[in-house]
């Protein structure tokens, strides 16, 4: 198949990954017949230092004609007193491109059951999968204001918003193990009983589905105390948010997560769930992993390449099981970025 990606690295370790996620893409595209060609887009603090703005109208431009966009992160402490920061260009573009859906899977690699920050035999078996809503709630609700001495952030939700995601993760816990927790904070927000109402009214459509409803306080404990009665949890924008970086110390590190952000049409969004990284930025040393299986999602959900995909997961799988590692994961020891990938290129099938 032929396919226009466009490469949006960003900053820090973003830039860094993204790279490496290019020569696995590269390497499948080679061994099993495929064309992928690339556009590159200015984006975050790295446009704001090129453009003036983190969303540059070019970037914008190029987002229209792309098959899919493949985004590393953001951000980093030269841009926080930016007058726009480069944050602004993530949302602007989630936005644009209307993927109001992020589905952010957490895995425990066995071959990583010892890394992880909970006792082997309560992290086993670890197979999560949330779906956080994208684009509504905090992070774009209005009024957003401040002055000297007020700050004020605004939470919308509107029916419509949330039945288009919790259908999405409906039919995402029908292809796995069909249960469905609902996070919200119905006991305070307004917002969480809507929410729950709208959950509630659409449960008996996916009646193969078992649904449990669960204050996002407390599925901040489950997720640390049993992590394997959830299959697909779904949660508004801000809770998802918190909830996946804890999933993602629960499997080991932030690291080793991909997210794919999906809506009602293409192209859709890939990137790595950690950010720019700034302590660790120039090293050389990021785990490319997160980024690696964002591509893996990208060909699985943008171009129904799913023997691809499984490729791609599968050489993680065994070069994690081989015992190679970052320095996130093994400390000193660990590989450099692109000796990572390489365990990687290295591991997959001839096609
Ligand atoms: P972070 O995810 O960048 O880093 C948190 C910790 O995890 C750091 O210790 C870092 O070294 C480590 N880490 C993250 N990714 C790693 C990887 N691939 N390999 C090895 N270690 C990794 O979060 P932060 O430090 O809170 O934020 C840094 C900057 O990134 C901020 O400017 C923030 O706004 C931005 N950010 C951007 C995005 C995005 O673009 N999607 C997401 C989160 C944070």
């Amino acid at each position: 198949m032929n396919a226009k990606i466009l490469l949006l690295p960003g900053d820090g370790i973003g830039a860094e990954v993204v790279r490496e996620g290019v020569r696995v893409l590269d390497a499948i595209a080679a061994r099993y017949g495929h064309s992928f060609c690339y556009e590159e887009g200015l984006v975050g603090g790295a446009a704001i230092d090129a453009a003036g703005t983190p969303i540059p109208d070019e970037t914008l431009r190029k987002l229209k004609t792309a098959d899919a966009v493949f985004f590393g992160a953001v951000g980093g402490p030269k841009w926080d007193h930016a007058p726009v920061r480069p944050e602004a260009g993530l949302l602007r573009i989630r936005k644009e491109l209307g993927v109001y859906a992020n589905l952010r899977p957490a895995v425990l690699f066995p071959a990583l059951a010892s890394g992880s920050p909970l006792r082997a035999d309560v992290v086993a078996g670890t197979d999560l999968l949330i779906v956080r809503e994208l684009t509504g709630g905090l992070y774009f609700g209005k009024p957003k204001a401040r002055d000297a001495t007020k700050a004020v952030d605004t939470m919308t939700y509107t029916a419509a918003e949330v039945d288009r995601i919790a259908r999405f993760a409906f039919r995402a816990a029908q292809g796995r193990r069909k249960i469905l927790h609902s996070i919200d904070k119905a006991n305070i927000l307004e917002t969480s009983r809507l929410w729950r109402e709208v959950v509630t009214r659409l449960a008996p459509e996916y009646r193969d589905v078992t649904v449990h409803h669960m204050l996002v306080d407390t599925a901040s404990m489950a997720l640390v105390q049993r992590p394997t009665q959830f299959d697909v949890l779904v949660t508004e924008n801000t809770f998802g948010d918190i909830l996946s970086d804890e999933a993602a110390a629960v499997v080991g590190s932030i690291g080793l997560l991909p997210s794919a952000s999906l809506g009602d049409a293409p192209p859709y969004f890939y990137e790595p769930v950690h950010g720019t990284a700034p302590d660790i930025a120039g090293q050389g040393i990021a785990n490319p992993l997160g980024c690696i299986l964002s591509a893996a999602m990208m060909l699985r959900y943008s171009f129904q390449l799913e023997r691809e995909a499984a490729a791609i997961e599968s050489a993680v799988a065994r070069a994690l099981d081989d015992g190679v590692r970052t320095k996130d994961l093994a400390g000193q020891s660990g590989v450099s970025t692109e000796r990572m990938t390489n365990a990687i290129l290295e591991r997959l099938p001839r096609g």
